[in-house]
């Protein structure tokens, strides 16, 4: 990617204030880089599908400025949604439409010529292809979501933004979604997702922009923000029965989680493995095994919103 051209979204200053007073977003900045996975993660009320639905064209801002592939929403607001397809959070549907005919009204709505539609293949992409010409009412829930991806699709978009895509979606079906997410970022597609499933974002995501009580809290590559994890975890097992744990300045934790092995928990701002090893064995317990884990966004989440 070269850096001359603009990021896929910019957002400056966002602001919103909905009728009655509630401010869901308060003066966000976000720069999401063209081609990345980027998650937009946050407990809920932090502001993600204000933010989504402000992108989208359904939500209103109060204030700020967004651009998307480069077109402001306000200066350019054709160019702004034909760049960007979106998955909202919310299921909305006419009932009385086949998934096919749903695929091919949105075509038309985006005023794709019939023979560059391509509703068959994208039915197929999401493995609705034998439910094309069902009723869409008919459908299961995660096939709805799947239709809906779909949809946001047809008119070939340089940016797919997912609002939650994986709330009340069994496991084999979020394999699949994130396959074909996978997929489609091959291909050069920009993405966007909301979820609550940290692990998830961990795996999928390039990026991750934190948000909390409509407030960016942090916006780092996820490998750097893995990093920020403070609480390190080691588990070491030992030669013999441990009839009393030890202690020492550098453990944050200690537990026997079975009669040979200690499980302790460290800052790695004030502590290394090293000196924990070392606190072990000169407590006159011999060494056999040691096992680390590495912190998870569970962990930075956690610290990052407790923070705020
Ligand atoms: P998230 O998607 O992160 O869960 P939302 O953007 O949906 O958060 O909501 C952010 C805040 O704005 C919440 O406090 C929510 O109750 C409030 N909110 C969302 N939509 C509306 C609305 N249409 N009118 C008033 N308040 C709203
Ligand atoms: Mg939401």
């Amino acid at each position: 990617m070269t850096d001359s051209l603009p990021p896929a979204i910019a957002i400056r200053n966002l602001t919103k204030v909905y009728k009655g007073g509630k401010r869901a977003l308060d003066g966000i900045n976000l720069s999401i880089p063209r081609g990345q996975i980027y998650g937009l993660l946050g407990p809920n009320g932090a502001g993600k599908s204000t933010t989504i639905n402000i992108l989208a064209g359904m939500v209103n801002k109060t204030e700020g400025s967004v651009s998307i592939w480069g077109f402001d929403i306000d200066v350019n607001p054709r160019n702004a949604k034909n760049s960007i397809g979106i998955v909202p959070q919310e299921i909305v549907f006419d009932p009385f439409f086949t998934p096919f005919e749903t695929l091919e009204n949105q075509a038309g709505f985006y005023g794709v010529p019939k023979d560059k539609r391509r509703s068959m293949e994208l039915l197929r992409a999401v493995h609705l292809e034998d439910k094309a010409n069902a009723y869409a009412r008919t459908l299961s829930g995660g096939m709805k979501r799947r239709l809906l991806v779909a949809k946001a699709m047809v008119h070939s978009p340089p940016i797919l933004v997912l609002d939650e895509p994986t709330a009340g979606v069994d496991v084999q079906l979020r394999q699949q979604l994130w396959e074909y997410v996978r997929e489609l970022n091959a291909l050069g597609v920009t993405i966007v997702l909301t979820t609550h499933y940290l692990e998830e974002a961990e795996q999928l995501c390039d990026r991750i922009g934190i948000i909390n009580h409509g407030k960016v809290i942090t916006d780092k590559p996820t490998r750097e923000l893995l990093a920020m994890a403070q609480e390190k975890v080691v588990q070491v097992t030992v030669d013999r029965d441990v009839t009393l744990v030890p202690d020492a300045p550098c453990f944050e934790k200690i537990e026997l989680t079975g009669e040979r092995t200690l499980t302790i928990t460290y800052l790695k701002d004030r502590a290394n493995a090293g000196q924990v090893l070392s606190a072990v064995q000169a407590s006159g317990l011999a060494i056999v095994d040691v096992v680390t884990r590495d912190p998870d966004l569970e962990d930075v989440f956690l610290n990052l919103t407790a923070a705020a």
